[in-house]
């Protein structure tokens, strides 16, 4: 057996080593090393893959939201609602923006934004509304979509955990996550659902003149070269990074099922296990799970893991500090929130090894050590 890891991206590059290797040589042989036809091919590709009008290739997740909110035109002190459960990249770019985050507490069920919560956070001030799509499934959109167009608030989706995975509005309409909003952002961060070899990003819009915008923030804030009209920063998509990208796109799919066979494997594990609360697929979403993150209930997280810990078995905290909670949050917004969800989840929620490339042994092998370490624990 392998090395078990959470993320086995080397065994996934071997499978399409000829082709990734070839498109990599492209580019290399082109010397177009920015800017090359594989970014403008690569976005083309992936905007027809989700169905949405516009893909704007940039340097990272981080990026992405950042030059979003730009793009918005937001003052210092509008604020912004947002999960404290996500990665503090969401809350980061706020606050550099010196806007003002407002956290809202999560679903216990899917570990999204609980829209009632957000309902309750509105404020006259409030510009933004960023719903993260975490550990692969989609926020529940529907709702806070009418809410938000009720008050005429942007909606950004944080879509870095979930690139291919599906919302169902209750017609039936199905649309791939990160197109619902006024804009989504994406991480292609090479653990992500569909990630490079390096950093990368994007933005996603059916917004024209957004999009225009972003393009111009990401590049300088110029759209005639040397003419610069607004301020922007400098973030690109590299033409490497595009060339894998377009080759992994082509898999995303076999990626996400594969993904989710091992979910189902888990999940037919730990179904009966009174320790272990499986993850929860909501009805209006499919899924992609960038994790495995399950619940621990009546024996301690943390002993839990370091048992795993000890027999090789590796597990991850995402996240160990939710957002409210980090040093640099407390210190610019001294607020005091009661996120009871958040709290609970910072304690209990455990991931486990999730990738493209588990087989049924080493599926099992983790399972049954996390059942014997439990057992012991508890
Ligand atoms: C990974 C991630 C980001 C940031 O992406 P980078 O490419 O690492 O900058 C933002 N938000 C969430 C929820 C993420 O998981």
């Amino acid at each position: 057996m392998h090395d078990l890891q959470m993320v086995d991206l080397k065994r996934q590059y071997l499978k399409i080593k000829p082709e990734i290797d070839t498109a990599i040589q492209n580019v290399i042989d082109s010397s177009a090393f920015i800017k090359g036809s594989d970014v403008g091919a690569f976005a083309g590709a992936l905007a027809d893959y989700l169905g949405v009008k516009h893909v704007i290739p940039c340097g990272n997740g981080t990026d992405a939201l950042q030059i979003t909110l730009m793009a918005l035109d937001l003052q210092p002190g509008d604020e912004v609602i947002t999960p404290s459960f996500t990665y503090m990249a969401t809350v980061e770019v706020v606050a550099l923006l010196r806007l003002k985050p407002v956290f809202v507490d999560v679903d216990p069920e899917t570990f999204t934004m609980d829209i009632d919560k957000v309902k309750e956070a509105i404020s006259n001030k409030t510009k933004a509304i960023i719903p993260v799509h975490l550990y692969g499934q989609s926020a529940d959109m529907e709702p806070l979509l009418e809410l938000a167009a009720a008050h005429h608030i942007p909606v950004i989706e944080d879509n870095a955990q979930a690139t291919g995975s599906d919302y169902i509005f209750s017609d039936g309409r199905t649309v791939k996550t990160g197109t619902m909003g006024l804009a989504g952002t994406t991480s292609f961060f090479p653990s992500k659902t569909l990630g490079c070899f390096g950093d990368g990003g994007a933005i996603f819009t059916n917004n024209d003149s957004l999009a225009e915008k972003m393009r111009m923030v990401a590049n300088h804030g110029q759209k005639v070269r040397y003419l610069h009209d607004i301020v922007g920063c400098n973030s690109r998509l590299d033409s490497i990074q595009a060339a894998v990208l377009g080759v992994k796109l082509k898999y995303l799919d076999d990626y996400i099922l594969a993904r989710r066979t091992a979910a189902d494997f888990y999940d037919a594990a730990f179904r009966e296990n009174e320790y272990i609360i499986c993850p929860y697929r909501a009805t209006y979403s499919r899924h992609v799970f960038y994790t495995y993150t399950i619940l621990l209930k009546n024996v301690e997280r943390d002993a839990v893991k370091q048992g795993l810990t000890a027999r090789h078995i590796p597990s991850q905290l995402y996240y160990p500090l939710p957002c409210h909670k980090q040093p640099v949050i407390k210190t610019l917004y001294p607020t005091d929130y009661e996120l009871p969800v958040t709290d609970m989840l910072q304690d209990r929620m455990l991931s486990l090894p999730m990738h493209t490339e588990l087989s049924n042994e080493e599926l099992a092998y983790i399972c049954d050590n996390i059942i014997e370490v439990i057992n012991r624990v508890a």
